[in-house]
């Protein structure tokens, strides 16, 4: 089978697609093991997004906000797919992720969502440079041109000074911007983040999120946050509660 990124049918193809579009999803989870229960559907499950609706525009600058255990990681995972849904739709830019296989969300992450983790999640045994070219890698990009995109990207989050640097020779702020320039080595239509200011001091949190928001221009950004400085700078805030909206403005 040709794991092509499928389009979904019933959405208009120009510009009024929604970069990410949630409806009506539902994501559970098993609470304990399936081998201490005699059936499968005894397992007990807990419900981390019920019913959710929602609809992001490309240029937005949405953070999810919500007290711990209310769903942000869990509709994160899913806006970037890496996680289906177990009801509901999610389809990011046009495309429904559970029409796709395991290696077609592989490619469409790739091709079009850049993801940025609380513990920025860098290989240690390359520099800032290899770090943010490596998923140019995937996509059959040239090392010259590979090395010459990541300069390029260091250089707007200010760190082109630092691009032959190893994570462990970088403050928590630069490995963080580092992150966010791998995020978008490939000029993704999505970029989603998961706390990205919770390791990071207030200062060092404010700029990083300056280089989130100056990076924005022609994409949508999703941030899921508790840190009520990102509330405050995004055009809308999602909240969340217990799995559902409880409010969106
Ligand atoms: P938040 O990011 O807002 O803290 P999460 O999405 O991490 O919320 O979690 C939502 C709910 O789902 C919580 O009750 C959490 O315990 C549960 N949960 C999250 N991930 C798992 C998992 N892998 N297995 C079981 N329960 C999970």
């Amino acid at each position: 089978m040709v794991d092509s990124v499928v389009r979904d049918q019933s959405l208009p193809k120009d510009d009024s697609v929604a970069a990410l579009q949630c409806r009506t999803v539902v994501r559970e989870y098993a609470r304990g093991s399936a081998s201490m229960f005699s059936s499968k559907a005894d397992v007990p499950t807990v419900r981390a997004l019920d019913e959710v609706s929602l609809s992001i525009s490309t240029d937005e600058f949405v953070a999810i906000a919500g007290p711990s255990g209310s769903g942000k990681s869990t509709l994160l995972h899913l806006l970037a797919a890496l996680d289906t849904p177990d009801r509901g739709t999610i389809s990011v830019a046009g495309t429904d992720t559970a029409s796709l296989s395991s290696r077609g969300r592989t490619a469409l992450r790739r091709d079009t969502v850049g993801i940025v983790f609380q513990h920025f999640h860098l290989l240690p045994s390359l520099s800032a440079r290899g770090n943010v070219a490596l998923p140019l890698i995937e996509r059959g990009v040239s090392k010259r041109a590979r090395r010459d995109r990541a300069v390029e990207l260091l250089e707007q989050v200010g760190l082109g000074d630092r691009a032959t640097h190893k994570p462990g020779e970088l403050s928590g702020g630069e490995q963080q911007r580092v992150a966010i320039a791998r995020a978008l080595v490939s000029d993704p239509a999505v970029l989603v983040a998961d706390e990205p200011t919770g390791e990071l001091d207030t200062e060092t949190g404010h700029r990083v999120l300056d280089y989130v928001e100056e990076t924005a221009d022609g994409r949508a950004v999703v941030v899921a946050t508790h840190d009520q400085h990102v509330i405050d700078r995004a055009d809308r805030v999602v909240r969340l509660r217990d799995g559902r909206v409880v409010s969106d403005a």
